[in-house]
């Protein structure tokens, strides 16, 4: 026996594998299984064309059966894979996956600011390692359309300087991902619209597969990767739907193929991995809105989210079925219902739809108003019907508000302040999470479960989740078979280096988060950011000095304050100050300091001391010498 097949015989319990490198062995096989086949009815079946595929149940205990073991010179092939974003916080998803001078990129998304990011619009993955490798990238591929995935897409282009990179991706997908180019300063990449099972060769190593799965927005791919070093599943956001609103489906039959095949390393969405049981099927949220709907007298304003695509058409289905035309409002919610109705992905029956300014002029109950807001964001158009400042829509008695949507965590307070003062305004507001006006996207753990049973991957690489949520995932494949040491919990910037043998980590990248404010990227640094935060925290201070060209000062400093103090009551305050300036001036020039630097330094410490104990305030102070 060689030395590979003594150590595959220390690896496996399964005789399939030990042999299946020798013919003739194969052909004993393949009819010890058929054997076998004939008396166990729980059989899989896979492949009529190749019966070597078929391998039975009870012999699969070790899940992962990789017949490309046979290969000795796949065996030490290495590739890598290097989250960018996603890991540890559920928002601004990328992996980049290499081999060799080759790289592909999974998904760009974006994040949105919490509140200790003052003034910043979004967050975005940090480039730095795709713009070192620019020219070994070979191709973007986006697994479906919500923002967490495509909303840093522009950026990415803008930021690696070409449109050389193809970008893949379903039809929506695309659709969602070009209008986000208007206004930046990146051209269009050339695109490439692939649906399920549409096998792909993106490079010279690189072969994909997207294969369909159920979210909450159509066109949704989980995407399998090929190199000469490994097979790689990446599920994207998943549930199991198994009455799917629209769309081609979840496609066991192809996931459950490529498990059989061999993948050695599942990458898998870890949002809902702390909630038991399955989710609803997004057909059980119309249900429950055709109720709300029959109880409204007056008219009805609906909050969803408006990439839930699937959501929005059951709430047009239900709208006509009732009788009511639509308004819609919400920038994000004109522009999803302009995307797709153009491309058939949401179906308008004919004359549904009204202009928001003529809403009065329609009987209440024969209205419909959609629009965003749902997470409490202050300027969506929900907030400014709440805080009564919308332009066409003053809440009334009779009205029914549906909220259907639940807070991404951190949104709780805001969404809450918003229920209230749409209650104050006598609205009949409707949010509760029991009674079936939303369901998540995303499975729970029995789904979760399921990829991993479907995949049976050799390695798991939780992903898609904060830390909770991949330590959770993590349990949940140990739980169906994984075994614990071939799971690995990452953080963004983690290298990990994958062959058939092993996974584990062998390095980091720059990672982390880009701020993008206005119309910069990245030039908001974490220092910025700090001064944003004490502006916010203490105001500032300048203190302008007039500098003589003999080396002396103007006795006049001038003090000006903002968010400090209020002037008027500090006189007292300020006069001490400027006494302070004006005496360590003197020092500094008995002592002939002359740098301006240091001269500012030291008075930034003298004045910020001061100020500190006769306040128990940090302002910034910047003292400014202005040369006369
Ligand atoms: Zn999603
Ligand atoms: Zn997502």
């Amino acid at each position: 026996m060689s030395d590979r097949e003594k150590r595959e015989v220390g690896n496996s319990n399964s005789t399939i594998k030990r042999h299946f490198s020798k013919k003739e062995d194969t052909n004993k096989i393949k009819s010890n299984l058929k054997r076998f086949r004939r008396k166990n009815t729980n059989r899989r079946h896979l492949d009529e064309k190749n019966e070597t595929r078929y391998v039975p149940l009870a012999n699969n205990r070790n899940r992962h059966v990789d017949k490309r073991n046979l290969r000795d010179d796949a065996k030490d092939e290495k590739m890598y894979v290097i989250p960018l974003g996603g890991l540890e916080e559920v928002g601004k998803n990328m992996t980049a996956f290499q081999y060799k001078d080759e790289i592909i990129v999974v998904d760009a998304g974006l994040t949105f600011p919490e509140d200790e990011h003052l003034g910043i619009d979004v967050i975005i993955p940090d480039f730095a390692y795709l713009e070192s490798n620019r020219n070994k990238i070979k191709g973007l591929l986006l697994t479906h359309g919500h923002e967490d995935h495509i909303g840093a897409v522009p950026y990415f282009y803008q930021k690696l300087g070409t449109e050389n990179i193809p970008m893949y991706g379903g039809k929506l997908t695309l659709a969602l991902a070009k209008a986000k180019f208007e206004k930046k300063d990146a051209k269009l990449p050339k695109e490439k619209v692939i649906t399920g099972r549409n096998i792909l060769k993106i490079s010279k190593y690189f072969t994909v597969e997207f294969i369909s799965v159920t979210h909450s927005i159509a066109d949704c791919y989980a995407i399998c990767i090929k190199t000469p070093a490994a097979t790689i599943l990446h599920s994207g956001d998943f549930k199991v739907d198994l009455t799917p609103v629209d769309g081609e489906g979840f496609d066991f039959g192809r996931l459950a193929q490529l498990g059989e095949e061999g993948v050695d390393l599942l990458l898998s969405d870890s949002t809902n991995a702390q909630i038991p049981g399955f989710t609803p099927s997004e057909r059980t949220v119309g249900e429950s809105l055709k109720d709300e709907f029959s109880k409204a007298k007056g008219r009805i304003i609906l909050a969803a989210f408006a990439s839930h695509v699937h959501r929005l058409q059951q709430i047009v289905n239900i709208a006509y079925s009732h009788g009511r035309k639509i308004a819609i409002d919400g920038r994000s919610m004109i522009k999803i219902f302009e995307i797709c109705s153009n491309l058939g992905y949401l179906k308008l029956p004919k004359d549904i739809m009204i202009d928001i300014e003529r809403v009065e002029t329609h009987p209440a109950d024969k209205v419909l108003i959609l629009c965003t807001g749902t997470q409490g964001e202050p300027l969506a158009a929900l907030s400014r019907i709440a805080n009564g400042t919308h332009k066409y829509i003053t809440l009334r008695q009779g009205d029914t508000v549906v909220i259907s949507a639940t807070p991404i965590p951190g949104n709780e307070k805001a969404a809450t302040k918003n229920i209230n003062q749409l209650m104050k305004r006598e609205a009949n507001v409707v949010f509760e999470k029991g009674i079936g006006i939303h369901v998540s996207g995303h499975g729970c753990q029995e789904e979760q479960k399921l990829m991993i049973n479907l995949v049976k991957p050799k390695f798991f690489l939780p992903v898609h989740g904060e830390y909770a949520m991949i330590k959770k995932h993590k349990e949940l494949a140990v739980a169906v078979g994984v075994e614990e040491k071939n799971i690995l919990l990452g953080e963004n910037g983690a290298k990990f280096e994958l062959s058939k043998r092993e996974f584990r980590q062998v390095g980091k990248v720059p990672s982390g988060a880009t701020f993008i404010d206005g119309f910069g990227i990245g030039d908001i640094g974490n220092a910025v950011l700090k001064d944003r935060q004490n502006l916010a925290d203490d105001g500032i201070v300048i203190i302008s000095i007039l500098k003589y060209k003999n080396g002396t000062f103007n006795e006049n400093i001038e003090l000006v304050t903002r968010g400090f103090v209020y002037n008027k009551d500090a006189e007292s305050l300020l006069s001490k100050t400027k006494e302070l300036v004006k005496k360590e001036l003197s020092v500094l020039q008995s002592e002939k300091v002359k740098e301006i630097g240091k001269i500012k330094q030291r008075i930034r410490i003298k004045v910020g001391d001061f100020l500190s104990k006769e306040t128990d305030r940090d302002p910034i102070i910047l003292p400014i010498i202005m040369d006369n």
